[in-house]
């Protein structure tokens, strides 16, 4: 059974949840085989080959003016801090769409003005070994109100002056290429 020691001294980085021991496909153990020129997972009994991939997140810069939206976290990881709204994009979904879904989920925003992608980022984390991080900016219609939901304890509007630092790098990145280039 692979553990995750073994995908380590192949040099495969994978998380918490997605070190995997048996193939997802058929149930049988999986072995370390050469796939493409590189050590990969490969079940023992159907061949099916485990690429490891990055899920897709995104990271929702919501302002207007020079007024930032922030969501408190109420779930895992960084619970209780201050942070940009995000999440991951669901399969059939476009990017750009999971940005407004995690938006409209998290800060009951729906009518919005200008979305600009601001930059890609990668970020390692516990769970998945990393996750690839798509940041948008969106711009909020004044008057339109914000009432957390979903995964946020709490929400508020933030001075672009006064923006605490965010608790993952990729988000800081983004926030901070946004400051720069809008
Ligand atoms: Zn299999």
């Amino acid at each position: 059974m692979l553990t995750k020691e073994d995908y380590q001294m192949y040099g495969l980085v994978c998380g918490r949840d997605n070190c995997y021991s048996f193939c997802p496909m058929c149930g049988s153990e999986l072995i370390f085989r050469e796939v493409d020129g590189k050590i990969r997972p490969v079940c023992s009994a159907c061949s099916w080959v485990y690429f490891i991939n990055p899920p897709p997140v995104v990271c929702v810069v919501p302002y207007r003016g020079e007024e930032v939206l922030l969501i408190k976290r109420g779930v895992a990881p960084k619970k209780g801090e201050w942070a940009l709204p995000g999440g991951f994009v669901e399969v059939g979904e476009a990017p750009m769409e999971a940005c407004l879904r995690e938006l409209k989920e998290e800060t009951g925003l729906v009518d919005i003005g200008k979305v600009d992608l601001i930059s890609v980022e990668s970020q390692s984390g516990n769970r998945y070994g990393s996750v690839v991080v798509i940041g948008y900016a969106v711009q909020v219609i004044l008057g339109e109100e914000a009432v957390p939901g979903d995964d946020a304890q709490d929400l508020a509007w933030f001075s672009v002056k006064e923006l605490p630092k965010m608790p993952f790098d990729s988000f800081e990145r983004i926030v901070n290429r946004w400051l720069d280039i809008f």
